[in-house]
């Protein structure tokens, strides 16, 4: 069998986990496989999907700013990431360019722990790209979700699309996620919800991973929330992007102490 070609495709590249996570879990699971980071711009996106085609290419996953532009590269497009709107993944199947996204499994997964969560009420904070995975995921599960957002027409434009309301986060919650990129370092001061609105004994789930231990999950702890941060999401969505091409399923358990060294501060 020939080697498996993978990577990621973003813009900036930034400080990625995602090799990281790969190369553990191909490590883990025997795979032969490359990972390689690709830091392209919008402009040049669909010529690095064209080129990784011709070099048979396995699976490219894909990050900021071309999740969107991923579906129209695509020859087939999952209910989910359409749906979303959408795909963090492309993997080549029998000459077939399949999108996807894995990032509603991993909310899925972060928060099964936590539930059941069917009928429940979620106030989710954010309207972009990992807002509307997460909004997707609350509402596979069965909760009322209800939007806040910096932008409203964002907000509304989501609500619409995924079956949420744009709402306040005064209205009542049993689940408030950030899907804003607010609290993330290097503006770790800052937290999309002030401490006031945070109401003890529900579940506050941060999708920010760096810092693990964002100002909100800390100022929800002291006011007695659960709270959930955002690694399991980012290590959940990546096992389920292995398993797509290989089939293997990989132990989050060990992509989490991998993630987890990488994060510490030194
Ligand atoms: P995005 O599409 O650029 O959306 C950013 C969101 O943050 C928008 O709703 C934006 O509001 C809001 N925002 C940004 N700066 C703000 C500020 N100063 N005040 C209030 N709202 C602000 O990005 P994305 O792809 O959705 O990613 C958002 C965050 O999700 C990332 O930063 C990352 O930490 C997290 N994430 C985590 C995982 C994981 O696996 N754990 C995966 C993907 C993303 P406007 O609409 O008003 O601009």
């Amino acid at each position: 069998m020939t080697r498996a070609l993978c990577g990621i495709a973003l813009h900036p590249a930034g400080h990625t986990l995602s090799p990281l996570l790969h190369e553990t879990a191909y490590a883990e699971l025997g795979l032969d496989a490359s990972f390689t980071v690709h830091d392209v711009a919008p402009p040049a996106f669909g010529a690095l999907v064209a080129e990784l085609r011709a070099r048979g290419m396995t699976q490219l996953c894909v990050s900021l700013p071309h999740k969107e532009a991923a579906l129209q590269l695509a020859d087939r497009v999952s209910d989910a990431a359409r749906a979303i709107g959408a795909a963090n993944t492309l993997t080549a199947v029998a000459g077939e360019l399949r999108a996807e996204n894995t990032d509603w499994i991993g909310v899925t997964a972060a928060l099964e722990a936590h539930g059941p969560w069917t009928n429940r009420r979620a106030t989710v904070l954010g309207a972009g790209g990992a807002a509307r995975a997460v909004v997707f995921a609350l509402r596979r599960a069965g909760m009322d979700v209800r939007l806040v957002n910096r932008t409203r027409a964002r907000a509304e434009r989501v609500a619409a699309d995924l079956g949420a309301r744009v709402g306040s986060l005064d209205e009542p919650w049993d689940l408030l996620v950030n899907a804003t990129s607010v609290g993330m370092s290097p503006d770790a001061d800052a937290t999309p919800a002030p401490a006031e609105s945070l109401r003890a004994g529900a579940l506050v789930f941060d999708t920010v991973y760096r810092p693990l231990e964002t100002r909100l999950l800390r100022e929800a702890r002291a006011r007695g929330c659960r709270v959930q941060d955002g690694l399991e999401m980012l290590v959940q969505q990546a096992v389920e992007q292995i398993r797509l091409w290989s089939g293997r399923r990989a132990d989050p358990s060990r992509l989490r102490r991998a993630a987890l060294d990488a994060l510490r501060p030194s």
